[in-house]
């Protein structure tokens, strides 16, 4: 997507050969006609597959998740990553270990938001090793549901993410991918002609 990698190539930082951060207009700051045009890619993207409900992981999907289910008129469903007790309601959990912070979380959903009539769209800031997809597909398949695939803002394609996340059949879309990194240098993944 022209929009998002002309935006990650003027303002994404390039911490070393990693990590990229991009807070300046995705996960910190967001830019909302940005956000909004993300949104609308992947509406169109995934269009006419019957979905009928958007999934992301809490914190930094859930801007350009939200987009997305708003163009494509369902809900949206955010995973926590730290459970509410509070109504000790029935929860479907499993744990995810985080690529930028290296700990673990227990990715979280309560079983009355989503059941076996369900077909979702997983949608994520980025994908390094798949572990948050990875865990949010664990998650959907426990209540059921099905998946339509993966969309992912910021694809570091010289991480394994996506050839795990294929491998188990899922289609994965990514708006950039970024075929390297290093301090200061951010380089795309070339496109065939
Ligand atoms: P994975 O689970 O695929 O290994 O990593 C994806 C998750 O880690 C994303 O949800 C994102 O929050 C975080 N992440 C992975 N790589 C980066 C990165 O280079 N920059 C930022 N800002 N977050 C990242």
């Amino acid at each position: 997507m022209k929009l998002l990698e002309e935006k990650v190539l003027k303002e994404g930082i390039a911490v070393n050969e990693n990590i990229l951060k991009v807070d300046g207009f995705i996960n910190h700051q967001a830019d909302p006609v940005l956000m909004r045009a993300i949104g609308e890619d992947f509406a169109n993207h995934f269009k006419n597959q019957g979905i009928t409900k958007i999934v992301t992981i809490e914190s930094s999907g859930i801007a350009p998740a939200l987009m997305t289910a708003a163009a494509m008129g369902v809900p949206l469903l955010i995973l926590k990553k730290s459970p509410s007790r509070v109504l000790n309601e029935d929860l479907y959990q499993t744990v995810v270990t985080s690529y930028t912070k290296g700990t673990s979380y227990e990715l979280t959903l309560a079983s009355r938001l989503l059941d076996e009539r369900d077909h979702v769209l997983i949608i994520d800031d980025f994908l390094a090793n798949g572990e948050a997809a990875t865990g949010a597909v664990r998650l959907i398949r426990k209540a059921h549901a099905t998946i339509a695939g993966i969309g992912i803002l910021i694809e570091k394609a010289f991480q394994p993410g996506r050839a795990k996340l294929e491998e188990q059949g899922f289609c994965v879309y990514a708006q950039v991918r970024i075929g390297r990194l290093s301090k200061d240098v951010i380089e795309l993944v070339s496109k065939e002609l």
